[in-house]
């Protein structure tokens, strides 16, 4: 648990983003260097699911939040590589539609959360509702301050029910921002990205770190953990990512499932089978 507990907001401790180094890259000098890790976790996670899914007892929930451009496509690209998709599925939230915001802000999250054996990747979350809300004051203050314990209760809720929630902060630097900003405008291929919402957001640079370190302080807990993770080299962003899914999901020591048939005599019926089929050649 050794990148787990690295990365983890300890439950109850306030969170400082300006004190994380973005640029961090533990030991490696570079993504070559990194790649014999970055592939054995992969491989690591990919027998992992494969187990959570043969065993279908729990679930897992991986939340991303970060800045634009942070990375959050790029770690559901690399992390999903891995995976099964007959297990897996991506939920994105953005600005509700008229039906969401007409129930409670956790409604249309808690439809996506994943049942036994799968698991769910959330892009954006249940959290921008004290994220991009708080910042923009989109709902009065009485009413976002309340949402960290709904949220807590929500995941509590979660994980009392073998839903596993695991949640990540892509942790970026505002220079590194804007020069992945500036790979949208140079790279033809990266133009769809684009959006006039990534420049309206900077200038609130310093009231989403506020937000951020509010999410990350109340609403880390021993149940759902937030993770802060040094995302200005994607690289290592993926390495830590999966590193952390891994050690998690090992240390549930899943199971196969017992079979359902009986083995022995279904030896039997195989060797007579096999002994038809040669009798047949
Ligand atoms: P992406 O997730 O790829 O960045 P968009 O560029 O469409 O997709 O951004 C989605 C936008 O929706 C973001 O600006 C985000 O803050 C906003 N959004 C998500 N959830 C809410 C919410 N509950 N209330 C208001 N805005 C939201």
């Amino acid at each position: 648990m050794h990148y787990f507990n690295k990365f983890r907001v300890k439950p109850g401790s306030s969170v400082d983003l300006n004190s994380i180094d973005p640029n961090f890259k533990d030991k490696h000098e570079s993504h070559e260097h990194a790649l014999p890790e970055i592939q054995a976790y992969s491989q690591k996670l990919s027998e992992l699911q494969y187990l959570m899914y043969a065993e279908k007892k729990r679930s897992l929930l991986i939340c991303l939040q970060g800045r634009d451009a942070a990375g959050k496509d790029g770690t559901i690209n690399h992390v999903l590589a891995a995976m099964n998709p007959q297990g897996c599925k991506v939920s994105g939230f953005k600005v509700p539609t008229p039906e969401e915001a007409a129930h409670d802000f956790l409604w249309r999250c808690h439809k996506e959360t994943p049942q036994k054996g799968q698991v769910s990747i959330f892009n954006r979350s249940h959290y921008e509702d004290v994220l991009v809300v708080r910042v923009h004051n989109l709902v009065p203050k009485e009413i976002w301050k309340k949402r960290y314990d709904h949220i807590n209760a929500f995941e509590a809720l979660l994980h009392d029910s073998d839903t596993h929630v695991l949640k990540f902060y892509l942790h970026i630097s505002p220079e590194e921002e804007l020069s992945r900003f500036k790979e949208r405008i140079d790279d033809p291929a990266r133009h769809w990205k684009i959006s006039e919402g990534d420049y309206a957001e900077r200038p609130f640079w310093d009231e989403y770190t506020k937000a951020f370190e509010a999410a990350l302080s109340k609403c880390s807990t021993e149940h759902a953990p937030w993770f802060v993770i040094p995302a200005n080299h994607k690289w290592f962003r993926n390495l830590a990512v999966s590193r952390i899914v891994a050690e998690y999901l090992e240390s549930l020591d899943m199971q196969f499932p017992p079979p359902t048939v009986d083995i022995d005599d279904i030896r039997k019926k195989y060797h007579a089978a096999e002994k038809s089929q040669v009798g047949k050649e």
